[in-house]
């Protein structure tokens, strides 16, 4: 959408054409219904792919600020939390509805349930092969976004018609998305959610550490401190690497400071393993940590001996988990892989294999983390394609 109407703004006639019945379905699901479409913090350690710095002459010609300006120019006013910015609505709708008015105002054509068939080159544009009628253009713009959320249209056909044009797709998974784990204990504990910091091993070596509220499920771990690590875990599982994770229920604490909290609190009073640390962590956490660490629930807490007390504090700074695979796509918020950026022009995100074919989206081989970072890489991106596509038709006009 964004890409069409930079396009349609430079002078170009753009017709979409959607394979859903209506378009932006995705947008509707965003930041739980009230889209965060971008965040203050920038920078390109908020993004992922094979070469990351492959964003930055993308945001140098559309970052936050021109992200802000341009969305306040089509209605969005916009309210900041915490540096994560919503419309004032906070109606993701808002954000669909302000987009479909300006490609009215422009009158750019929308063509829905289009199927296409084939894209075909040709030394002067594209022809497109539906299962009703043959479409053409000078220029081919590809926004067919990942795998993610399949319900709202990103089914990786886009990744079939660009394979066939010649280009390399890296491998996608899910990212921004739960874990999956091994460990039968998730079934007790599952509906628990916990401040806490996550660790992510990937053969034995931290990779990547997040902290904020996690959830355990009954299937593994979720929550945005997961969700920010999971394309390095779905990227190591793919690669056949172990990963695993280490929850830190206590990460306001040093080990040896929860080790010595752990000892005043079993040997003051008549309590039993199960009731000391009752207050500390949540009830249906409490007979797991013991059972990891060896300790019967019943005994007497004075009575347990100080290297089983190391043992706990050692789970409770280091909770298990064998990761053995993500959610599935339809679970996911994003798509890790796509379009290799080495095929891709970063200036104007025309390929480098086929010229007049642009990109923009989660179809490159592009994510960003939670936070209002993958709608900030679809904005840039859409505007730098479709500013390029429209600025080189009009410079093949007047040649
Ligand atoms: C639940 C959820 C919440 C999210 N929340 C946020 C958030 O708050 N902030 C944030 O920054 N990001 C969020 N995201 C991620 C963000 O929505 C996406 O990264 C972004 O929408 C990608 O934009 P896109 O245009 O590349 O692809 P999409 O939005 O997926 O759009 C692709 C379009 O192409 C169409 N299409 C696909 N294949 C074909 C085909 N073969 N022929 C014709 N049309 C086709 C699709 O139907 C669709 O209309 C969220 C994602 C999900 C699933």
């Amino acid at each position: 959408m964004m890409a069409a109407i930079v396009a349609a703004e430079n002078g170009a006639d753009v017709v979409i054409l959607e394979h859903m019945d209506t378009i932006g379905k995705k947008i509707l699901m965003t930041g739980n219904g009230k889209c965060n479409y971008t965040n203050r913090k920038q920078g390109i350690e908020w993004y992922y792919g094979d070469n990351p710095a492959f964003v930055l002459p993308v945001f140098e010609q559309f970052g936050f600020d021109k992200t802000i300006d341009f969305m306040r120019k089509l209605g969005i006013w916009p309210k900041e939390k915490n540096g994560y910015f919503y419309p004032a609505s906070e109606q993701a709708a808002s954000v669909l509805e302000v987009l479909w008015m300006e490609l009215r105002r422009l009158n750019v054509k929308i063509c829905c349930n289009i199927g296409i068939r084939k894209i075909i080159p040709e030394e002067d544009g594209f022809t497109f092969e539906t299962k009703t009628e043959t479409y053409r253009s000078r220029k081919c713009l590809i926004a067919t976004g990942g795998k993610a959320a399949k319900k709202t249209g990103s089914d990786g056909s886009g990744f079939l018609y660009l394979e066939a044009l010649g280009h390399h797709i890296i491998d996608v998974v899910p990212a921004l998305v739960a874990l999956q784990a091994e460990q039968s204990y998730f079934k007790d504990i599952a509906g628990i959610r916990a401040d806490a910091l996550v660790k992510l091993y990937v053969d034995g070596s931290v990779k990547t550490e997040e902290a904020g509220e996690v959830q355990l499920t009954d299937y593994g771990i979720s929550g945005i401190p997961v969700f920010q690590l999971s394309r390095i875990a779905a990227k190591a599982l793919l690669n056949g690497q172990k990963v695993t994770a280490g929850i830190d229920f206590a990460r306001e604490l040093t080990f040896h400071e929860l080790e010595v909290v752990l000892k005043m609190r079993c040997r003051s009073g008549q309590k039993t393993a199960e009731e000391f640390l009752v207050g500390m962590y949540p009830k249906k956490l409490i007979p797991v940590l013991l059972s990891l660490a060896g300790i019967e629930p019943l005994t007497f807490a004075d009575q347990i001996p100080d290297t089983k007390i190391t043992a706990l504090a050692e789970i409770i700074k280091e909770f298990p988990v064998t990761v053995t695979g993500t959610k599935k796509f339809d679970f996911a918020q994003t798509t890790a892989g796509g379009v290799d950026t080495a095929e891709i022009h970063n200036e104007s995100l025309e390929s480098k294999l086929v010229p007049g074919l642009y990109f923009a989206g989660e179809v490159i081989d592009v994510d960003g983390k939670c936070g209002g970072y993958n709608l900030q890489w679809a904005w840039s991106s859409g505007y730098v394609a479709g500013l390029h596509a429209a600025m080189a038709l009009s410079g093949e006009e007047t040649c």
